[in-house]
């Protein structure tokens, strides 16, 4: 068999999958034991005969895609996952196949040319003017960034970043111990973890007083500063969502960013999820103030349609990010001169693959407005729903959605939604999450797929109420 014909056995068995899912019809999620799987996929006999190809690879396929979990399915509503423009997935192909690793330019200058265009978007979106391409390489002022595979590791570099600001010796002495990171106990857990990675300690991580929503309160800033300040640490950086994770809120950019420059302390906005608002003339303002931060984290395989993973961090100043890392190995890292940049020195990975292409392929199929209504429209259902599950006897939600996010519960205790979520996934009806908020256990959604309307909601809520009846 060719390339070509498994390609086109690859594509029609996809295509069939897309419309099934989007129909509705088949089970958003179902798990069958994970032995039942390694047993019926015959991934022993597969791996023992080689050969998988042609009407072999179709029925493979066939199996493999009976026991995934729907995204394209209108009643997928868990997790912020991107629901993939088939594009991307088109693109995740050609990336496969060329495997050009681009954290040097040698190694995939499309991709790096790719690679740079993106961050530059991002970067203007921002509102911070990207250095130009040769220069990205050199010590010139202007924005700069990295693509890297997720939001978590995009914020582990940002933070590193910072820290290479206030404290450049550690890459030779060891982490000092007197830094602090100051942070609302909403972030996302990967801002823990980093700063367990980072060997700063959890004691450093100093919380931020937050309003009802979760949302930082700029006025206690200078109060949390100075108490860092009193037991002899020095705050480094200060971490803002946009948007939480849990319930989708945005911090205050504007004042938060004024706290920070007369504290002298290094902004990083967590924008892994809600960054996407920047490409809506609408939404935009949510992030109003985000140009004053140092640096920021954005996700593509969330909000942009793009399959996992193609996140970006961003810096104000394109030097903070080759700060961020300081490494010797002669044979990737020497001066030469050549028609590109590398990106290897801003990014932990060494073997980098091309995933602006993923990211690329989306935005040049929907066009930056397509994105646009995109987003606005799974904002707006957000709104739609929370106005309609709030009017139901026994709902209540947990704070009116500034993005695609909606928490709400059903009169009782964390068990009940907990066992709520567990009977919709065993039907296969619905798919969501859940979340802890303010002390209390959620049911969670977050509206990913453009294929999801208000009937999915209105089905959701006449679901709940035969599981959990008053
Ligand atoms: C999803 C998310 C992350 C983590 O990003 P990954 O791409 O899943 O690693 C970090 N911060 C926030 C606010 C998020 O929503």
């Amino acid at each position: 068999m060719s390339f070509e014909e498994d390609a086109r056995i690859v594509s029609q068995e996809l295509d069939r999958y897309l419309r099934e899912s989007l129909a509705g019809g088949k089970r958003v999620i179902h798990q069958p034991p994970i032995e039942r799987l390694v047993e019926e996929l015959e991934l022993a006999r597969h791996a023992a005969e080689g050969g998988l190809s042609g009407e072999k690879l179709a029925g493979f396929l066939r199996r493999y895609l009976e026991s995934t979990t729907r995204l394209h399915h209108p009643a997928y509503l868990a997790h912020q996952v991107a629901v993939p423009h088939p594009s991307g997935a088109l693109a995740s192909m050609v990336d496969g196949l060329t495997n050009n690793a681009m954290a040097i330019y040698e190694m995939g200058p499309a991709a790096t040319a790719i690679e740079f265009f993106v961050i530059s978007w991002m970067l203007e979106k921002v509102g911070w003017t990207p250095a130009p391409p040769r220069r990205q390489a050199t010590a010139a002022a202007g924005g700069g960034g990295v693509l890297t595979h997720g939001g978590s590791l995009a914020n582990l570099t940002a933070l590193l970043a910072a820290r290479g600001r206030v404290a450049p010796e550690t890459w030779s002495r060891g982490a000092p111990a007197d830094l602090a990171l100051l942070a609302p106990a909403e972030s996302h857990y990967s801002i823990a973890r980093a700063a367990g990675i980072m060997g700063i300690g959890r004691n450093a991580v100093y919380a931020l007083p937050v309003d009802s929503g979760g949302r930082i309160r700029p006025e206690e800033i200078a109060g949390v500063h100075r108490r860092a300040r009193d037991d002899g640490r020095r705050p480094f950086a200060l971490v803002a969502n946009a948007c939480s994770t849990a319930v989708g809120l945005y911090d205050p950019l504007e004042e938060i960013g004024a706290a920070c420059r007369d504290l002298g302390v290094w902004l990083h906005v967590d924008g892994a999820h809600g960054a996407s608002a920047l490409v809506s003339p609408k939404l935009r303002g949510l992030l109003r103030g985000i140009q004053l931060a140092d640096s920021t984290v954005w996700d593509a395989h969330k909000l942009l349609r793009t399959p996992t993973l193609c996140a970006a961090v961003l810096v104000r100043d394109a030097r903070t990010l080759d700060g961020a890392f300081e490494q010797d190995a002669s044979y990737l890292f020497h001066e030469k001169e050549q028609p590109g940049f590398d990106s290897i020195h801003r990014t932990v990975e060494c073997t980098k693959a091309g995933l602006g292409l993923r990211f690329f392929a989306v935005l040049a199929a929907m066009g930056e407005r397509g994105l646009a209504e995109y987003v606005e429209r799974q904002s707006a259902l957000a709104a739609e729903a929370h106005e309609y599950i709030s009017r139901q006897p026994g709902f209540a939600c947990a704070v009116a959605p500034q993005s695609n996010i909606l928490c709400f519960r059903v009169q009782g205790g964390d068990e009940l939604q907990l066992s709520i979520r567990d009977a919709l996934i065993a039907a296969g009806t619905h798919y969501l999450s859940t979340a802890e908020f303010a002390g209390r256990r959620y049911l969670r959604i977050a509206f990913m797929n453009p294929a999801t309307t208000m009937d999915v909601v209105a089905d959701l809520v006449e679901r709940i109420r035969q599981i959990a009846p008053r």
